[in-house]
């Protein structure tokens, strides 16, 4: 499924077209996948309405990719044939920069990020770096690893830099694929520790009540404590403001997305000092993932038994899965099966 140029969706609706493309050939460390799930993520939408533009078009988007190894380059040697593995938004990074060497290969500037630097998992094969592959364990199906690749990983990285120790009581705001995922591990790991989750819908709101949230309201809403720590995944400016509202003094804000959209970006001008920054309120963003992430997470969910909530689409339909996504139809994670 390619995409060839980029606008709002809104008003091209169908901004991927299917497309037979030669199969690529893995070179040196490479190796060759045959997908077999990609799951759908937000920032798609942000690659397709050029908040985050490819640099290259046409492009394959996708990066929680679930496929097998099909060949390799004559330098790859880490996986064997029929090996089930895993691509996540990390494609590759220089590996010699201040950032590679000190493990935070997320902010490398040659960072190049799966479905938007390279081609990614819309498609029924993609080739990748064979040391930016991942071993997929056995406790998930095809559908259900994928949405781990990205929502998972990254509410993981997102979560420990929140800095929370058990106890403290942890915010989210926004409750998508990766929000529900890291109520999940905010359970096991801060096992004495409330989480509050504001969610705009009923829906979210009653699954993170079932979910084990303490309390669950509006993006708005006043919560019954103030918060150490809140995530915010949401697309857009007043639930930031909200939250460094309801913070503690001392407390953190750590906003994991990509880019936010410009809608309401005017709400930012009602930012008062005291209100939402004094008092040693921090705010940190979240960029990328490192495969380092993107493992622990993985092994995390295989021993706690995480299980994302998935629903599938067969790859012909990226389009509405794109749609739905953005209209917020939303039952758990969305997932292309190839
Ligand atoms: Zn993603
Ligand atoms: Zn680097």
């Amino acid at each position: 499924m390619l995409l060839r140029s980029t606008g709002n969706l809104c008003e091209n609706r169908v901004p991927l077209e299917p497309a037979d493309v030669p199969v690529p050939v893995p070179a040196g460390r490479e190796v060759l996948i045959k997908v077999a799930a990609c799951g759908v993520c937000h920032t798609e939408l942000d690659e397709i309405e050029s908040r985050t533009l490819p640099p290259h078009l046409p492009v394959i988007l996708g990066h929680q990719v679930i496929g097998r190894v099909t060949s390799a380059g004559a330098g790859a040697n880490r996986f064997r044939e029929g090996d089930r593995v895993g691509v996540g938004w990390i494609y590759s990074a220089c590996g010699r920069c201040e950032y590679c060497i000190t493990g935070r290969e997320n902010l490398c500037s040659g960072f190049r990020a799966t479905g938007r630097d390279a081609d990614g998992g819309y498609a029924e094969y993609m080739k990748v770096p064979e040391d930016f592959a991942h071993p997929i364990p056995a406790a998930f199906t095809d559908s259900q690893a994928a949405p781990l690749l990205c929502a998972g990983a990254i509410g993981y990285r997102s979560l420990r830099l929140t800095g929370l120790k058990n106890g403290q009581t942890l915010g989210l705001t926004g409750f998508g694929a990766s929000g529900h995922l890291v109520l999940l591990m905010a359970k096991h790991r801060y096992p004495d520790s409330r989480v509050l989750v504001f969610a705009r819908s009923k829906q979210e709101q009653a699954f993170a009540r079932e979910l084990g949230a303490a309390w669950a309201g509006d993006t708005e809403d006043k919560p019954p404590e103030p918060l150490d720590c809140i995530i915010d995944t949401t697309p857009v400016w007043r639930p930031v403001l909200a939250a460094l509202e309801n913070l503690k003094p001392g407390g953190r804000l750590v906003i994991n997305a990509i880019r936010k959209e410009a809608g309401d970006l005017q709400s930012v001008l009602s930012l008062d000092y005291s209100r939402h920054l004094w008092l040693e309120k921090e705010v940190k963003s979240v960029a990328n993932v490192t495969r380092q992430d993107i493992s622990e997470f993985l092994e995390l969910a295989a021993r706690i038994g995480i299980k994302p909530e998935v629903q599938e689409y067969p790859l012909e339909a990226a389009n509405q899965a794109l749609l739905d996504l953005k209209e917020r139809r939303i039952r758990g994670a969305k997932v292309l099966v190839v």
